[in-house]
């Protein structure tokens, strides 16, 4: 038996190449050995003691509550006044933040 190095594949001793990904094998039969998992270097934290991509979603989740604020608020005052013009721009306007924020 010959253990392909790149995925692990078992292959016959005669076989030249890995069956499954095609991989030349080497003569000495070496162990499947995974690797290691790269972990990111901890100076990529933010100020906080987040990591990056937590903080930014918890950004952009503080973003669309402060949007949805804005919107009943709003909504509120369109209440209020029973006036319901100011209504669309503003979902206008927070739709078009929504689309270029990607939230
Ligand atoms: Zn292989």
């Amino acid at each position: 038996m010959i253990t392909c190095t790149k995925c692990g594949t078992r292959n016959d001793d005669e076989a030249r190449s890995c069956r499954k990904c095609s991989k030349k094998l080497q003569s000495s039969r070496q162990p499947y050995v995974p690797q290691e998992p790269v972990q990111p270097p901890l100076s990529r934290f933010t100020p906080q003691g987040l990591p990056p991509d937590q903080w930014r979603s918890f950004r952009r989740l503080l973003e669309a509550w402060a949007y949805l604020a804005v919107l009943i608020a709003v909504g509120a005052g369109c209440v209020y006044y029973e006036t319901w013009w100011p209504l669309y721009p503003a979902v206008a306007v927070l739709a078009l933040l929504l689309r270029f924020r990607r939230i």
